[in-house]
């Protein structure tokens, strides 16, 4: 019989991740901090709303969490009320958020002192992805319980891959996330100097799209670039957590990160304008102030 699985934070991501696990037919138990997301969910699904992470672990051999930052994690797991109060010996945790691989490590000592284990296992891909059951999934943790987890891997995501021990999934999701800000940050630039010097900017996007230049970033934001709308989507915001993690890991490895540290600053600054809530896409106005020129 499949394992019962619990499920905790329902927003942009895991409410649709969530969905399709109970479309393939599991049995969920479901928690969120703001509690009429996990009513709605419960009576649009027949899945169990629990009252507290507690709870949740208590009725699931299977938890998976998927919470914006480190700190939301480290109190849904080890605060009052939290995961480990209700874990019982065997169980398995499966945090999919993208927080330190550090914390991660701390929380899996915690979890295995309960005789449980744990799994880190970020995803990219996005709310689409998330939809779609489509996800890239990034493992960190023991063979035996990435194999476990598997089957629910296989229904929220399309690449799932086992990277390493404990963090090793966090340290991969790091990386992906240098990738995408800094190409979202070279798309910037080129539209704004296309546009600028005359060329309209869905040909600029068709145009690289075909040769070396051409990435994902530039086929999936590309409405949000030409429209200039940027809800998410993935919060910039959220993003500018990604480089803080990234960087740190880069110091206490001794790794040069130089320009992840500058777009850094750009999704600071970001903030501070007031479009941290926006789409990461909108790094493409940090480029138009600093221009002083919006494409057209
Ligand atoms: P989100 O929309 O902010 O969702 C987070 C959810 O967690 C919210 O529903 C929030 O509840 C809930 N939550 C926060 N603290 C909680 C607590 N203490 N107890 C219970 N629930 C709590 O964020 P998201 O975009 O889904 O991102 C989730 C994670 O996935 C992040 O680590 C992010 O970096 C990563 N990620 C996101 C994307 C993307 O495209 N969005 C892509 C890849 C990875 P409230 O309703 O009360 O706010």
């Amino acid at each position: 019989m499949a394992e019962k699985v619990g499920f905790i934070g329902l927003g942009i991501m895991g409410r649709p991740m969530a969905e399709n696990l109970v479309k393939a037919g599991y049995d969920l138990v479901v928690h969120n901090r703001t509690r009429e997301k996990a009513e709605d969910f419960a009576s649009k699904t027949g899945a169990q709303a629990a009252k507290s992470p507690k709870e949740v672990a208590q009725n699931s051999e299977i938890i998976i969490t998927m919470l914006p930052d480190s700190p939301d994690v480290e109190q849904v797991v080890s605060g009052e009320d939290g995961v480990l109060e209700g874990l019982g010996e065997g169980s398995l945790l499966v945090d999919m958020s993208t927080i330190s691989p550090v914390v991660t490590e701390e929380l899996a000592r915690k979890v295995e002192e309960k005789g449980a284990s744990m799994l880190d296992a970020p995803v990219s891909g996005g709310d689409v992805g998330a939809q779609q059951g489509t996800l890239s999934i990034m493992v960190g943790g023991s063979k035996e319980d990435f194999e476990r987890a598997r089957p629910l891997f296989d229904v929220m995501g399309g690449t799932v891959n086992h990277v390493g021990p404990t963090g090793a999934g966090q340290v991969t999701k790091a990386a992906n996330q240098i990738v995408v800000a800094l190409t979202i940050e070279a798309v910037s630039e080129a539209l704004v100097l296309g546009a600028k010097g005359g060329v309209a900017p869905e040909k600029i996007l068709d145009v690289l799209s075909g040769g070396l230049a051409g990435n994902k970033v530039m086929e999936v934001k590309r409405e949000k670039f030409l429209s200039h709308t940027f809800d998410p989507g993935f919060r910039s915001e959220l993003h500018h957590k990604d480089l803080g993690i990234a960087l740190a890991a880069g110091r206490e490895y001794g790794i040069a990160l130089p320009v992840t540290a500058i777009v850094d600053q750009m999704l600071l600054a970001m903030q501070k304008k007031g479009w941290g809530g926006e789409d990461h896409s909108a790094l493409l106005r940090v480029i138009e102030d600093l221009s002083q020129y919006e494409i057209g």
